[in-house]
């Protein structure tokens, strides 16, 4: 682990086997934290914190130190994106792309840092009054296995730039490149204690950080049902709470669209990193005119979907992250079929020549569903979509705003007036307007409804790392004798 700003074992000197999904072999053995180290992580947070060292640190050079990381972490590229895919079977495209944007956010924060400002405000004569903005203080930071630096770098950036200190718990499957990262901002100068990472279970140090009486703020990514429970017991120390949870995306096809943009998107919206993907758009919704041709040809693409070796720039599929996750999508897909819906791919454990012991399934598309099946509603984190027709704009919005979730939504339409009303109506924390991609350093992501609370990537994400302070004084030639 990582604490104090130094490589640490755990209180428990107990280690857990790290596996590679794509072979289901052994890749590492990471130290297992539990309380105790939550507690060594929180204190050195803390004096960090007080101390100054970091939060008053001038923000120009702040802003350097974070530029620093991107360049080491540019410098350590190809590092990164190997652990990265052997830490979670995802084709090595996946990993380039995702650790280009680690990067990319920490260059956006370390600019973001100049944008904040406090205002002046209108008061009474005699009165001035001005805000200005302090960092949260220590920051519980939790993450997800799916994209596992992507995730780190959306919270661990804004919260530095903030001056925040921050504890970093990495998913238990996919610890390793969260461990670079650290490391990596300790050469860059980040100081002792501002940056910790205590790997372990969401049950026991996720849990720790939630309960602690000295941390601020809790930043969750994962289920909704873990962010519900996160939400719940920070209560009782009044954490400042920000979540990122699931999704069950909608991607709506007009008759109108550019068809062969429209299909690549698709393919991608639902098959990229293998379906784990919150803002996989997993519920295709197609214009009746155009339904039986589209889905068709989509079925057809996604049989040509090449799986192999995750290294291989052609491999366009990757593993799943465990033999768990694989049978809770094969769960879904067999709740469906037993409910009545079709199969038109899929539906099984993919085999993966040289790749006999790794968890792999194949790209499944299911149709003939009915809005209350489970595999529907529920967010499955796999490479499975439902197929459905509609009949106008006003249906499409019905079904695609027909969930809990609120994450991301994205539209197929040539006419322009119709994506405005679309994008208006839909109910979603990002609209993709004939466009595949969801998530750019700058721009807000963040999921309305049941999707989270609060935006990360954006100076909306760098805010929630911060307290307005008011300082009023008082001027005035006569003695106030307010009583
Ligand atoms: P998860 O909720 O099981 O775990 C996420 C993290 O929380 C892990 O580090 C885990 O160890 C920890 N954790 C688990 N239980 C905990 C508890 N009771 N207290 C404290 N910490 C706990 O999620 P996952 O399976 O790792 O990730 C997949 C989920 O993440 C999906 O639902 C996906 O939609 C979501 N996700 C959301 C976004 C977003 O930006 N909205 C991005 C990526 C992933």
């Amino acid at each position: 682990m990582w604490i104090g700003g130094k490589a640490v074992a755990s209180n428990s000197e107990e280690y857990t086997t790290i596996l590679n999904p794509a072979t289901g072999r052994a890749l590492a053995r990471v130290a297992q934290g539990d309380e105790r180290d939550v507690e060594q992580a929180v204190v050195a947070a803390r004096q960090a914190f007080t101390s100054g060292v970091w939060r008053q640190m001038p923000v120009n050079k702040r802003a350097r130190v974070l530029s620093t990381i991107a360049t080491k972490m540019r410098e350590r590229f190809n590092q990164l994106v190997e652990m990265e895919v052997l830490n979670t079977g995802k084709t090595i495209g996946a990993a380039k792309g995702q650790v280009a944007q680690a990067i990319e956010n920490f260059e956006f924060f370390a600019a973001a840092i100049a944008t904040q400002r406090g205002h002046v405000n209108q008061m009474p004569p005699g009165f001035f009054n001005y805000t200005e903005k302090e960092p949260v203080g220590v920051c519980g930071q939790i993450v997800p296995w799916n994209y596992p630096l992507m995730m780190a770098a959306w919270k661990v950036a804004p919260a530095l730039a903030a001056g925040c200190s921050i504890i970093l718990k990495p998913a238990s499957l996919t610890p390793l490149t969260a461990l670079m990262l650290a490391e990596i901002a300790h050469e860059a100068g980040v100081p002792p204690g501002v940056f910790n990472v205590v790997t372990g279970p969401g049950q026991s140090v996720g849990q720790a950080l939630v309960h602690h009486s000295d941390v601020d703020k809790v930043a969750f990514t994962g289920e909704t049902a873990t962010g519900k429970t996160i939400m719940a017991q920070a209560a009782s120390t009044l954490k400042r709470v920000t979540l990122e949870l699931g999704g069950k995306s909608p991607n709506i096809i007009f008759a109108d669209a550019d068809w062969n943009g429209a299909l690549h998107a698709a393919l991608y919206g639902i098959f990229y990193n293998a379906g784990q993907s919150c803002e996989a758009r997993s519920r295709l919704l197609v214009e009746s005119t155009i339904y039986e041709d589209f889905v068709e040809t989509f079925v057809e693409r996604a049989k040509g979907l090449r799986f192999g070796d995750p290294f291989d720039r052609k491999t366009q599929m990757g593993a799943i992250i465990s033999r768990q996750q694989l049978e809770t999508i094969h769960g879904y897909v067999t709740s469906a079929l037993e409910e009545g819906a079709t199969l038109l791919l899929g539906g099984k454990e993919q085999a993966v020549e040289s790749y006999e012991g790794g968890y792999w399934y194949a790209p499944t598309i299911i149709g003939n569903v009915q809005p209350s099946m489970r595999v529907v509603r529920e967010e499955i984190f796999g490479p499975v979509l439902v197929v459905m027709p509609f009949k106008d704009e006003a249906e499409a919005l019905q079904l695609a705003n027909d969930t809990s979730y609120g994450l991301a939504a994205s539209v197929w339409t040539g006419n322009q007036g119709r994506a405005i009303r679309m994008a208006k109506g839909l109910q979603a924390g990002t609209v993709m307007v004939n466009s595949p991609f969801s998530a750019f350093p700058g721009s807000p992501f963040g999921g309305f409804k049941e999707s989270g609370i609060g935006r990360e990537l954006s100076l909306e994400a760098l805010d929630l790392y911060m307290e307005t302070k008011s300082v009023i004084s008082y001027y005035g030639e006569h003695v106030l004798e307010p009583l």
